[in-house]
């Protein structure tokens, strides 16, 4: 009995002894793999960092760059476009327009109606609606037709309203928001698609040309009076409400910004044939490119699978469509490293499956269990993960949205510089006499809507300006200012009301 006691003590201690090896192994392991995800965390906050000194290089190369891209045609990655716009509304614009703004991820279409001062503007009809995805690559007659036959609808909508005793020419501005070499203020050539869309055979088309062929085919009398660059719809608008604005920044599913130039800097133009020697530029920002921008292998890979790969550079690290498949990038790394996910998820190597959308509200979650991160997780097919490892995909979202917006504030600033906004011109930047106001009006659902990046990108504006020089700055949020602004835009073109009022 005393032996079988033995024998069974010792056994038990055996089994206990393997046991407490196997956990041990396991917690190794565990830890290794722990380790191993938080290297790759590592590396990516490092190859992402932007400290001032690096973003002020990039504020340097971008003014650089700019400058460049007004001396000649092809001089720079910057496209510097010029717009033929050289009077901004300013709020004595009267009449009844429309826009109809093509975005890459919505179409809007709008209808405004302008009393003579800035309080009578009234905003009469908005439509919002998600592009379909099939659009995206069919043909230029689908595309057009669907932007005509959604304004028919809108147009119909109407009723009565207009109990005109005449027709009536309805004015349409057109608000694009793809690099177009514009020939007139209505009328432009597209040089490329961006953002997803790819529709062949339309580069070097008339786009003003194709919608108004589009809507003519369907019998409406609507002019395609303008063509509009979205940027350059909200600096409309922003110039509107206060004339001190000076540029504008998109922030939605791409980025591009456009500002008001001398016309005498704007060399490669000949003949600007201006009369307030200014012109707004529209410089194609998305398509920026310097050494100096904090890639990763994640960049690199998301670029090298594009549609439009060596392209775009600096879209692809600020813009909302992007943003997200960066984060879905660096986690699924992750889940290649090591078991902390779970299985490897189909779900999770679908590019542009996680949004950003999703990437803001998994880093905006604060419930203490970062249920909304688990519930997204959950719809990549990454289940039952614990709560520090939530806390490493919500640092992920930190990082990559954290360089987006400090970015996006270099190139604001880059803005700033090259029109002597910045406080650095003639080393007098105590002098808050010669500081004048600035506005830089921005909209775009990504900076509407993702108050992290928000905060980020205003926080780095005001690190790279310093306080002195940012307090003369101010950055205006305008939600739907891309679409009124092209109408009020188109408004301050005409000389003569062609809509009564009513
Ligand atoms: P468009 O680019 O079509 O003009 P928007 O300016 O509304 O449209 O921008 C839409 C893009 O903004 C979305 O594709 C997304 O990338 C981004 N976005 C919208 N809402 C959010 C949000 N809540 N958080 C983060 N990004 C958002
Ligand atoms: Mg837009």
């Amino acid at each position: 009995m005393g032996r079988v006691l033995v024998m069974l003590t010792a056994a038990a201690a055996v089994v206990a002894c393997s046991m407490a090896t196997v956990m041990v192994r396991r917690r190794m392991k565990g830890r290794r793999k722990w380790r191993r995800v938080v290297g790759i965390l590592k590396d990516l906050e490092e190859a992402c960092e932007t400290p001032l000194g690096r973003l002020r290089q990039m504020v340097d190369a971008i003014a650089v760059e700019m400058q460049a891209g007004l001396v000649s045609e092809g001089g720079s990655k910057l496209k510097m476009l010029l717009t033929f716009v050289d009077d901004l509304p300013n709020g004595s614009e009267t009449g009844t327009y429309y826009a109809l703004h093509l975005g890459g991820s919505y179409f809007r279409i709008i209808k405004v109606h302008l009393g003579g001062q800035r309080s009578s503007l009234e905003v009469q009809d908005v439509e919002r609606h998600s592009i379909p995805t099939s659009l995206m690559n069919s043909t230029s007659e689908v595309l057009f037709d669907f932007l005509a036959s959604s304004l028919q609808r809108f147009i119909e909508k109407e009723g009565n309203d207009f109990n005109l005793s005449q027709p009536v020419k309805r004015e349409l501005a057109f608000t694009f928001s793809f690099p177009v070499k514009q020939t007139s203020i209505s009328s432009g050539v597209l040089i490329k698609w961006t953002k997803g869309f790819a529709i062949s055979e339309m580069a070097g088309e008339d786009i003003a040309e194709c919608l108004q062929g589009a809507l003519n085919k369907r019998g409406l009398d609507i002019r395609v009076a303008a063509l509009v660059n979205d940027t350059v719809g909200a600096l409309s608008f922003g110039h509107f409400h206060d004339p001190d604005t000076i540029a504008a920044v998109v922030f939605g599913t791409g980025s591009n910004a456009c500002y008001l130039e001398r016309t005498d800097a704007i060399i490669k133009c000949q003949n600007p044939r201006t009369t307030s020697g200014s012109m707004v530029v529209n410089m194609e920002w998305g398509n920026f490119w310097s050494s100096r921008l904090p890639r990763t292998s994640y960049d690199l890979e998301l670029d090298a699978e594009s549609m439009n790969s060596n392209d775009m550079g600096f879209e692809k690290m600020i813009g909302g469509m992007y943003l997200g498949d960066i984060v879905r990038r660096v986690i699924l790394r992750m889940s290649q490293e090591s078991d902390i996910f779970g299985p490897i998820s189909s779900i999770l190597s679908t590019p542009f499956v996680l949004r950003t959308n999703s990437v803001s509200a998994m880093h905006e979650d604060d419930t203490s269990e970062l249920q909304e991160v688990a519930r997204i997780l959950k719809d990549l097919g990454v289940s039952e993960v614990p709560l520090k490892v939530r806390k490493l995909v919500v640092k992920i979202c930190d990082v990559v949205t954290r360089r987006a917006a400090r970015l996006a504030a270099a190139g604001i600033a880059g803005i700033l510089k090259k029109v002597g906004r910045d406080g650095s011109g003639g080393g007098r930047r105590s002098d808050k006499q010669i500081m004048r106001r600035t506005v830089v009006a921005v909209e775009g659902g990504l900076y509407l809507n993702y108050r992290m990046f928000r905060e980020y990108m205003d926080e780095a504006l005001r690190d790279i300006l310093g306080e002195d020089v940012a307090q003369h700055v101010v950055v205006k949020a305008m939600e739907d200012g891309s679409s009124i602004g092209s109408a009020l835009l188109l408004a301050s073109s005409q000389s003569v009301q062609t809509i009564p009022s009513v």
